[in-house]
């Protein structure tokens, strides 16, 4: 990492502990590496994306319906699958610091191979390690009661097909979409949210005829990418990466990642994967079920075939966040030159949608007329009231929480000065900064529009 771009990423990371975005897990007892939890800046944020995700890619389609899988995973799922046998990291030990490090992950001096923390290069040949978490069921400890917490969504897709296709009654062309926690034993968990061992996933399974593979591919690559630009990451700093021959599942024909320009490089956010019909067949071998599909005009059977975008929620919380991260030199009415922190959030996924700001907080008519602008805008979306301390202050905190809007209620809104001005408020824009007047009336209408 270039040195502004770490110091860079060590502010944003103070920043979301600072403001309540995102915790160390089980931190008061030294933490869980690799584990982390959303504060209540963090949880509206994530909640905000995965609300859009659902929305454009299950509400508004004829051709989505959803499902919400259990995370316990019967071991004979994940064996079809593949995942027992062969979901693994290439693991190597540093002789030296005795670290457990990523084969495919450590850097290279002079052509050898060297640990990253203390730069040895005495490492053990490299062996799978396999990163699936596993549990017991039940009281009884033998190998049968072995369940998984899932490496994936997609498997619950997979196996819940027909009951899906049974009882939703689509046709080929559709899909199943899922959000929803996955586990991964990661060896080396790190840049912050990034790699975690518990995250989230936003994974579309969409299922089709085997001559419309390719082509749904690269469909599903566009409408990922205008995803991402409708939630404020610029195209320029996506980038898809189409997975060579040699790197790509054995099943799959053809796939893409991804990416996003974080300050620690470029990393993939997403994979749009064609799977055939692997997965499917697998589970009708494993299980002895049929999971095909009949085609009532062509009076053919087969198994259908997939392509699946496949998105991380933390990933893309983190590329949200340091997309948004901006400091800037501003001047204040006095002519005082100061540096603000600010995120600026695309309104739809913001936090905190507006503040509510009474002028002064020992003037009961201004603080009852705020509270009555919070009660009218709160089943719309998510406010903040906030009567504490100077108006610039209340701002500048809205403004590093990524809050788009600021409403203040001052005397105008009493229609103390002008009576024309009563039931009117300033609205702020938090990257303008620009403020404008505008009636209560009109106030839920003007944010819904913004925030939709
Ligand atoms: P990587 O190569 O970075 O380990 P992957 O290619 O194994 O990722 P997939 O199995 O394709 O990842 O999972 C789909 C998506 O799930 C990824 O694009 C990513 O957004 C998310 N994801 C996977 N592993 C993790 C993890 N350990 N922490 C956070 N998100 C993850």
């Amino acid at each position: 990492m270039l040195p502004n771009e770490s110091q860079r990423m060590e502010k944003i990371v103070s920043l979301c502990k600072r403001r309540g975005f995102i915790f160390q897990a089980s931190e008061i007892y030294g933490g869980l590496n690799g584990v982390w939890d959303y504060g209540p800046l963090g949880v509206e944020l994530k909640r905000n994306l995965k609300d859009y995700w659902w929305r454009v890619m299950a509400r508004e389609r004829d051709d989505v319906v959803g499902l919400d899988g259990a995370i316990l995973t019967h071991s004979a799922v994940l064996k079809a699958s593949g995942h027992v046998d062969t979901f693994s990291d290439p693991m190597v030990d540093c002789r030296t610091c005795k670290a457990r490090l990523r084969a495919d992950q450590l850097p290279e001096k002079k052509g050898a191979k060297q640990c990253p923390l203390c730069g040895g290069t005495d490492l053990t040949e490299a062996r799978p390690f396999n990163l699936m978490f596993s549990t017991q069921m039940g009281a009884s400890a033998d190998p049968d009661s072995i369940a998984y917490l899932r490496p994936e969504t997609a498997q619950s897709i997979f196996v819940q097909f027909k009951n899906v296709l049974d009882t939703s009654r689509k046709k080929l062309p559709f899909g199943i979409a899922q959000i929803g926690k996955a586990f991964r034993n990661e060896i080396n968990p790190r840049n912050y949210i990034f790699r975690s061992r518990e995250f989230e996933q936003m994974e579309l399974e969409y299922f089709c005829r085997p001559e419309q593979g390719m082509e749904l591919l690269d469909y599903w690559l566009e409408e990922r990418l205008k995803f991402y630009e409708n939630i404020g990451l610029p195209r320029e700093k996506l980038h898809v990466l189409t997975v060579p021959d040699a790197d790509r599942a054995f099943y799959s024909k053809g796939t893409y990642d991804i990416e996003y320009d974080f300050p620690f490089g470029k990393q993939e956010l997403e994979g749009v994967a064609y799977r055939t019909d692997y997965d499917l067949t697998q589970h009708q071998k494993g299980s002895g079920k049929p999971l095909d599909y009949f085609d009532e005009e062509t009076k053919q059977r087969f198994t259908p075939h997939v392509v699946e975008p496949s998105a991380g929620v933390d990933r893309t919380v983190l590329a949200l966040i340091c997309e948004a991260y901006a400091e800037e030199t501003v001047t204040d009415d006095k002519g005082k030159t100061e540096t603000r922190t600010v995120l600026r959030f695309h309104p739809r996924i913001a936090p905190i949608k507006a503040g509510i700001f009474p002028l002064l907080k020992n003037n009961g008519q201004l603080v009852s007329k705020a509270r009555e602008v919070q009660a009218l805008l709160r089943p719309h979306m998510n406010v903040f009231y906030d009567e504490t301390g100077a108006i610039g202050r209340r701002y500048r905190r809205q403004d590093e929480a990524g809050t788009p809007f600021g409403i203040t209620i001052d005397f105008e809104s009493l229609g103390e000065r002008d009576e024309s001005l009563r039931d009117t408020v300033t609205l702020r824009h938090r990257d303008s900064m620009k403020q404008e007047r505008v009636s209560i009336s009109h106030l839920a209408r003007r944010l819904a529009d913004a925030i939709l």
